[in-house]
């Protein structure tokens, strides 16, 4: 399974591709990319994913939010997987709170982000579900719905002096 899991680094072409909307949920294909976002979501204990980091141009992103080492306030919540995900409404309202992603290891940043949105998408047994999330769950699914435009949160920073490296974020959290 290992090789399974390979995330793509920033600086591969795929990270910067908008994904293609899902047609058929039930192919083979896309079950099969479903299937490997959950194992490497838990492989590499992270709290969200996105197709596009798995090699997969899809629209697909999971957010799988749980305490961890690197983020040890977020709210425990059952793995959810999003497809063809969109932001129908946004609060005004913007926080500013620490990010990271699996595809750029090493590094934090501060990132603005809504504090409220309401988001629609498509289960995986193929129903609509409109959904509000907020505060940590909205960062989330806007970090991950990034990826699949062609953005990384660094590109949402407001400033460099918010990147710092993972090593000095772990001290200032603890
Ligand atoms: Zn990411």
């Amino acid at each position: 399974m290992r090789d399974q899991c390979i995330i793509a680094k920033l600086g591969e072409s795929i990270l910067r591709k908008k994904a293609k909307k899902v047609k058929n949920i039930n192919s083979e294909k896309i079950q099969s990319v479903i299937t490997k976002m959950i194992t490497c979501v838990k492989m590499s204990r992270g709290v969200g994913l996105a197709a596009p980091q798995v090699f997969e141009p899809y629209q697909i992103l999971i957010i799988s939010s749980h305490p961890n080492d690197r983020y040890p306030n977020a709210p425990l919540m059952k793995n959810e997987v999003l497809i063809n995900p969109e932001i129908i409404k946004k609060s005004k309202k913007k926080v500013k709170d620490w990010e990271g992603c699996l595809s750029i290891p090493g590094i934090r940043a501060k990132v603005p982000r809504y504090k409220k949105i309401e988001v629609k998408y498509t289960t995986v047994e193929g129903k609509t579900k409109k959904v509000i999330f907020e505060d940590f769950i909205a960062r989330i699914f806007q970090h991950e719905y990034d990826h699949l435009i062609g953005k990384v949160y660094l590109d949402r920073v407001k400033d460099n002096i918010d990147i710092v490296s993972e090593e000095l974020y772990f001290k200032l959290i603890s």
